[in-house]
C-alpha cells in the first residue's frame, strides 16, 4: 500500500487567533510578543510584509513596524484552539502526531475509500477547521513525513500541496535547501561552504562523505535528499517535553518573585499535561542570568506525574542550585521523560499526592468551564504578566 502522510500546520496560529477573538484586529499587523525584552512568538501576514518574522527579538520588530499592534498573548487560549484542531484530525484517523501547539501529522494511507481522494479530504479538512475555528491551515500531501511537512510549506497561507511520488526529485532538484526542515547553523554553514544548494547537490557526493563530516546528521540529510524518510506517525511519540519559560520585565534577584513565576509556569506545563493524559518523570529548569548565560538542572522522581505543586516542588528545589548574586533574566519550567496514559495504582497512596491530585482535577474543571481567569491561586495573584 502507498503511503500517504498529511501534515498540517496552522497559518501563523497565534496571531490568528488573536485576530478570530477579536475581529478589529482583521488586517492589521498583529505581532505576538510585547515584552520589550522578549522575542517575537507569531506575526500575522500582515506583520510579515514588514520583515517580521519569530524568534525576532521584540525591540527589532517595533522598529520595523512602529504602528504594529503588539500582544502579550494568551497560552491558555492557543492551547484550547489547539486543541479542537486535534480533535478534528483525530475523527479522520487515530494515526495523528501533534509535533507543536499548531502543527500534526496525520496518516491516511489506506483512507480513500471512507474518505475520498487524498486532495479531497485535504480541502474537507481544511473546510472543517474553519468552520470550527474560524482558523485557516496549510496542509501537505506526500508518502512520507518529510515531503508532506515541504509540502505543507510551498502555498502557505491557507495552501493546500500534494507531493506524489513520481514528481518527488524534480521537485527536490529544485527545492532551495534551506527548506529542509530541522538543518541547524553548524549544517547549514557547512553546506554554503561547500556550494550545496539544493538537496540533489548533496548527492553529487557519496553517502560516507556526508557522514564523514556530519555524522549520523550527515547519513539523515542523504536519506532525505533521496526524499527517503521511513518515519512512522506515532500518536504521543513526538511529545518528548513539555514546558514554559518567560522572560522578566526586569531581571531581578527576588527569590520570592521568581517562584511565582515558576509556579505559574509549573502549574501551565502541569495542566497541558493533564489535558494529553501524559506524566512525566524529569523535572528541570532554566535560568537565563543578566550577562545572558545560561544554566539548567534538572532532577528525576521516582515515578511519573503531572501534579501541579510535585513540578513546582521540584522546580524550587532546583532553583536553589541556581541562585546565584547575578541577577535573573528569564527562568523556564521543563517536564520530559514523558510516558503515557495512567500509572499503576499504589497500594498505599500518599495522602497528601492525592489530595494535590483533586485539587488539581476541580482547578482544571471551573477552568474548562469558565475560563483560566476564574480562578487563579493566591501565589501567582499579584504577578504582572
Ligand atoms: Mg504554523
Amino acid at each position: 500500500m502507498v503511503r500517504r502522510i498529511m501534515h498540517v500546520d496552522m497559518d501563523a496560529f497565534y496571531a490568528s487567533v488573536e485576530q478570530v477573538d477579536n475581529p478589529h484586529l482583521k488586517g492589521k499587523p498583529v505581532i505576538i510578543g510585547a515584552s520589550r525584552r522578549g522575542v517575537v512568538s507569531a506575526a500575522s501576514y500582515e506583520a510579515r510584509k514588514y520583515g517580521i518574522h519569530s524568534a525576532m527579538p521584540v525591540f527589532k520588530a517595533r522598529k520595523l513596524c512602529p504602528h504594529g499592534i503588539f500582544l502579550p498573548g494568551r497560552k491558555e487560549r492557543y492551547r484550547e484552539k489547539s486543541r479542537e484542531i486535534m480533535v478534528i484530525l483525530e475523527r479522520i484517523s487515530p494515526l495523528v502526531e501533534q509535533v507543536s501547539i499548531d502543527e500534526a501529522f496525520v496518516d491516511i494511507s489506506g483512507t480513500e475509500a471512507l474518505h475520498g481522494p487524498p486532495g479531497d479530504l485535504g480541502e474537507k479538512l481544511k473546510a472543517r477547521i474553519l468552520e470550527s475555528t474560524h482558523l485557516t491551515c496549510s496542509i501537505g500531501i506526500a508518502p512520507n513525513k518529510f515531503l508532506a511537512k515541504i509540502a505543507s510549506d510551498m502555498k502557505k497561507p491557507d495552501g493546500l500541496t500534494i507531493i506524489e511520488e513520481e514528481h518527488m526529485h524534480t521537485l527536490l532538484s529544485q527545492l532551495p535547501i534551506s527548506k529542509i526542515p530541522g538543518i541547524g547553523t553548524k549544517t547549514s554553514t557547512l553546506l554554503d561552504r561547500l556550494g550545496v544548494r539544493s538537496p540533489a547537490d548533496i548527492l553529487r557526493r557519496p553517502q560516507t562523505f556526508w557522514m564523514e563530516k556530519l555524522g549520523k546528521t550527515g547519513s539523515c540529510l542523504y536519506r532525505m535528499a533521496q526524499g527517503i524518510d521511513h518515519s512512522e506517525v506515532t500518536p504521543y511519540a513526538a511529545i518528548k517535553s513539555c514546558s514554559a519559560e518567560d522572560t522578566f520585565p526586569e531581571d531581578t534577584q527576588d527569590l520570592h518573585l521568581i517562584k511565582k513565576w515558576l509556579f505559574h509556569q509549573a502549574e501551565a506545563v502541569a495542566r497541558d499535561l493533564r489535558h494529553k493524559g501524559l506524566k512525566g518523570k524529569t523535572i528541570s529548569i532554566k535560568v537565563k542570568y543578566r550577562d545572558f548565560k545560561v544554566a539548567t538542572r534538572s532532577l528525576t522522581l521516582p515515578g511519573a506525574t503531572n501534579c501541579t505543586q510535585t513540578i513546582f516542588q521540584g522546580a524550587c528545589r532546583l532553583l536553589q542550585k541556581l541562585h546565584k548574586a547575578q541577577k535573573i533574566r528569564l527562568v523556564g519550567v521543563g517536564v520530559s521523560n514523558i510516558q503515557r496514559g495512567p500509572q499503576q495504582m499504589s497500594l498505599f497512596p500518599n495522602p497528601e499526592a492525592l489530595r494535590s491530585e483533586r485539587l488539581d482535577s476541580a482547578v482544571d474543571k471551573i477552568r474548562e468551564k469558565y475560563g483560566h481567569r476564574m480562578i487563579t491561586t493566591g501565589l501567582v495573584m499579584d504577578l504582572d504578566r
